[in-house]
């Protein structure tokens, strides 16, 4: 099976779906180390996931490659595979706030696997409920802060993920909103370590400094997850997830490359945001994780050799920061534009690990390139460099509305890429219902794409 490079909605991709071979779908199974897990196959079409809740998959387009399917999958059964690694014994560790830094730690210990409850600030919007919002508004989280709020709704519930074993709250140089969840999960009883994260000096002569604070806290922490896991920490368990980790994040390097290249878009936004997101915590399950991003580059990357992909995306445009509501990538690429960069405040999960060396070491200083963690003209010089790279027309930059952290950056990253000539919009995603305001961006996108196009004409007579 495959299909020309299409975006399909959630009916054709149902009718699609009779097409796919039976042993294919009986043998696409997440935690594979099982040996009789009837109940971890995860290849169904996004009908079946919008029939458990996720109602938004209703009005999204998707790529019809069976690749992205398998990804949707794997991505959409992230809970309920939290909830099978707790029935089969695993223990859960739940990191906040560093997005991706301390997994490759945390998988290096037996039996164990890490989940960001941070992640589910999309749920609402996928859910198209406020359920969430609601409990977090309740234990005192309402629209002055950022849709992570979601999160603690979440934990209060006790429905989206199970209780984990130990929950790692990132406070320091991180978000005041993210801060704000774990502090009410922590009146919660369940266990908190707080990791300090230092902020990132542009200066390279602090960074020893701080990469020395960081590594003793690595140990400090190792310890704690040793208590918890019960198993000592090996320097070759440690060896052996970095180089998992690293052919991930290789691959998903790759996958960014092929997806920007000149000829017709090869992929769509969303499925790439959610390769992007896979550097976190792997969606709970690191060996089957790479497989899926394998899988995806083979077809990105087939595609783009044979120059197909969607057609009438021509504007080209770099993304920074995450929207919550997917259906605004779908909305530009009905606008004639593609997703050829972006900066997703998740830098800190794209640098290739050191293979040899301390563990502790290794980890801060991957630590340390973290998006949010220091001066805003770092995330300003990841932007230039992918509008350089993917030979972009201009950005588009998705604030929260009511949030602090990341938003608190757009106006000096504007002012500092209108200096330099580049078109940029930016706006505040709303929270799902918001229907007045929601009309709102989409006129200033369809504004924005307009003139895109005319200056594209502009240079090109
Ligand atoms: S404000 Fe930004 S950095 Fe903070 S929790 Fe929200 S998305 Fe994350």
């Amino acid at each position: 099976m495959k299909p020309k490079p299409l975006q399909i909605d959630y009916r054709e991709w149902h009718q699609l779906f009779k097409q796919v071979p039976d042993q294919q779908v009986e043998t696409t199974r997440y935690y594979r180390q099982l040996d009789d897990a009837p109940w971890s196959q995860y290849l169904f079409p996004p009908s079946t996931h919008a029939v458990y809740g996720n109602r938004l998959l209703r009005k999204l387009h998707f790529d019809n490659s069976p690749a992205a399917l398998r990804l949707w999958g794997f991505v959409l059964s992230e809970g309920e595979r939290i909830f099978r690694a707790r029935q089969a014994g695993m223990k859960i560790i739940a990191p906040m706030g560093d997005l991706g830094c301390v997994t490759p730690l945390i998988y290096s210990f037996p039996n164990t696997i890490a989940f960001y409850p941070d992640c589910l600030w999309w749920t609402p919007f996928l859910m198209e409920s406020h359920v969430l919002f609601d409990d977090a508004a309740e234990l005192g989280l309402g629209e002055d802060s950022c849709f992570v709020r979601a999160a603690l709704g979440a934990f209060f519930k006790q429905a989206y993920f199970p209780k984990p074993d130990l929950c790692i709250g990132t406070v320091g140089a991180t978000c005041d909103d993210m801060a704000a969840v774990m502090s009410e999960v922590d009146r919660m009883e369940i266990p908190i370590y707080y990791f300090e994260l230092p902020p990132r000096s542009d200066v390279v002569s602090d960074q020893t400094r701080w990469v020395n604070f960081l590594g003793v806290q690595y140990g400090a922490l190792t310890s704690r997850l040793e208590e918890v896991t019960g198993a000592a920490f090996s320097v070759e368990r440690f060896r052996a997830a970095v180089l998992k980790v690293n052919r991930l994040r290789r691959l998903i390097a790759e996958i960014k490359k092929y997806a920007a290249s000149l000829g017709p878009n090869p992929m769509g936004a969303v499925e790439m945001m959610n390769v992007e997101f896979a550097a976190l915590s792997y969606y709970g399950d690191l060996d089957e994780c790479v497989e899926v991003l394998q899988d995806f580059k083979d077809c990105v990357q087939s595609r783009a050799a044979a120059g197909e992909g969607y057609r009438g995306q021509e504007l080209r445009i770099v993304w920074v920061t995450p929207p919550a509501d997917p259906l605004l990538m779908n909305y530009v690429e009905e606008l004639g534009g593609r997703v050829v960069g972006s900066e997703y405040v998740i830098n800190q999960t794209t640098p290739i690990l050191k293979e040899e060396g301390d563990p502790f070491t290794i980890l801060a200083e991957a630590q340390l390139a973290a998006s949010l963690a220091g001066s805003t003209a770092f995330r300003v010089k990841l932007i230039l460099e992918q509008l350089k790279s993917a030979g972009a027309d201009g950005v588009i930059i998705s604030g929260i509305f009511g949030s602090s952290h990341c938003p608190y950056e757009t106006i000096p990253i504007v002012e500092a890429l209108r200096k330099q000539n580049v078109p940029v919009l930016s706006f505040d995603v709303v929270a799902p219902g918001k229907m007045r305001l929601q009309s709102q961006i989409y006129n200033r996108i369809e504004a924005f794409m307009e003139s895109l196009r005319a200056r594209k004409r502009r240079h090109a007579g």
